[in-house]
């Protein structure tokens, strides 16, 4: 193997790679960690330093970095096969994940479409919501209800099912229209209430409004399910969720939940959808799929869109979207493993007190006066900093405090990167509760140091 000193890397790394989501102006001036290694719930740089992945390497990792058991399962496939496709033949090992996947997804989502990342999970659901009823003969119902701050992913349709401002505006020319309903987010809240309750109310009757006038000329509803990601963390009242199914239901929208970032375990059970009791029509995961290993999606749904699909070759209902890597074995092989040591290490019941310790360190931090508002669901969590916490005045984007703290918290062995002025809390599943002790350390100090408390 090739080895380069940290300099050439970091040389290298500013000459040729375009980062996502970064002006690379500013990356241009600074000196870029590069990571070589990784170990459980650490990230371990070419300089030799350690740093806790406080976000899981983008959301994505559940048993630890290199995992043995997974790194196993990795090279037993790629001795026996590296990749075939779907287009046209089955691979045994998508097969069984399929078959696995309908076992533990909420009951009835029995069909899987596999593709890549989360972005392609959810074009997948969109375009399959949409020619479901041009099946039915309603192709007038060509849009999508969707929620402000929510987000679905970086490709064009993607991008237009999300409602993140700052992401989004300037590709607006390029996307297709949807009904943009408001969602709870009673910290800053448009709506005027200050109670999460009450904020959750309100969205769902301006939600109601919305069906009633837009639903005939509209395919389905877009949720991130119980968690807002990437719009900050943001928290859905108990019981939204769960409305939303009924007014789905009633309205005759296909519920279209994207659990890319909640899926498998974040939330403290299997799916988000569970703590709610509720049944999507399609259903998009990717990120903690193949636990942080490989890049694979996959879109569920139910036997009623699937059979809507069916029919003579020459009736065009073939569902015409694919993509190469599609159900890639060595990615196929990782999840299914991962899947397992979910089961043999009872990961989910372990998650209950880390959850609660999360929760009890999180409340503490609201002591510190710039900490507005703290917010939690299962094991992912927001800190939100404001400039004056009376007036819950924000701190002005330009001072860019979340990344001044995530940048502080790496003096302390720590790896994080906030949304906007909401310091992220995402780590690895296996996190340790001393771990996790750090982590809130770290960050509780390096908030001190920045806003001065
Ligand atoms: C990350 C994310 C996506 C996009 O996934 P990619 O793999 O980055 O394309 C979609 N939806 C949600 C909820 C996400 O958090």
């Amino acid at each position: 193997m090739n080895t380069y000193t940290s300099e050439q890397l970091r040389a290298w790394d500013k000459r040729h790679v375009w980062h996502p989501f970064t002006q690379m102006q500013d990356w241009e001036r600074e000196e870029p960690i590069v990571i070589t290694r990784g170990e459980g719930c650490w990230l371990i740089d070419s300089d030799g330093k350690r740093y806790l992945d406080g976000v899981a390497a983008m959301w994505t990792n559940v048993h630890g970095h290199c995992r043995k058991e997974l790194n196993e399962a990795l090279k037993l496939q790629v001795d026996r096969l590296e990749h075939s496709t779907l287009l046209g033949l089955a691979s045994e090992q998508s097969v069984i994940l399929a078959h696995k996947l309908a076992e533990i997804a909420p009951s009835g989502l029995d069909r899987v479409f596999y593709s890549d990342n989360g972005s392609t999970a959810m074009e997948v659901a969109v375009k399959m919501a949409y020619q479901f009823q041009v099946h039915l003969g309603r192709p007038e119902r060509s849009r999508f209800i969707t929620f402000k701050n929510g987000y679905h992913g970086d490709t064009l349709g993607a991008v237009s099912v999300g409602g993140i401002d700052i992401y989004h505006t300037t590709f607006r020319p390029l996307m297709f229209e949807t009904v943009q309903a408001p969602a709870p987010y009673c910290y800053r809240c448009e709506l005027g209430c200050s109670d999460q309750a009450a904020c959750g109310m309100k969205c769902l009757d301006v939600l109601e409004a919305l069906m009633a006038e837009h639903a005939a000329t509209c395919a389905g509803l877009v949720i991130e399910p119980l968690i807002q990601g990437a719009g900050g963390m943001i928290v859905q009242p108990h019981g939204f969720l769960k409305r939303v199914r009924e007014l789905c239901d009633y309205y005759d929208l296909l519920m279209v939940t994207d659990e890319v970032a909640t899926g498998f375990g974040r939330t403290g059970r299997m799916f988000a959808c569970e703590n709610e009791d509720v049944v999507p029509d399609i259903m998009a995961v990717s990120k903690g799929i193949a636990a942080g290993y490989l890049p694979i999606a996959a879109t569920l749904t139910n036997e009623r869109v699937y059979g809507a699909f069916l029919g003579e070759y020459a009736e065009l209902k073939t569902f015409f979207h694919g993509h190469t890597f599609t159900g890639n074995p060595l990615a196929c092989a990782v999840a299914l493993r991962s899947l397992e040591l979910f089961e043999s290490d009872h990961l989910l019941e372990n998650l209950q007190p880390k959850i609660a310790l999360l929760g009890g360190r999180l409340e503490s931090m609201m002591a510190l006066p710039h900490v507005g508002n703290v917010r939690q669901c299962g094991m992912a969590a927001g800190i939100e900093l404001v400039d004056d916490r009376e007036s819950r005045r924000a701190y002005p984007w330009e001072q860019k405090i979340g990344v001044r703290v995530c940048q502080e918290a790496r003096r302390h062995g720590i790896f994080s990167r906030p949304l906007g002025n909401t310091v992220v809390v995402f780590p690895p599943l296996v996190v340790s509760p001393d771990e996790l002790d750090f982590l809130m350390d770290g960050l509780d100090r390096s908030i001190r140091t920045i806003t001065g408390d």
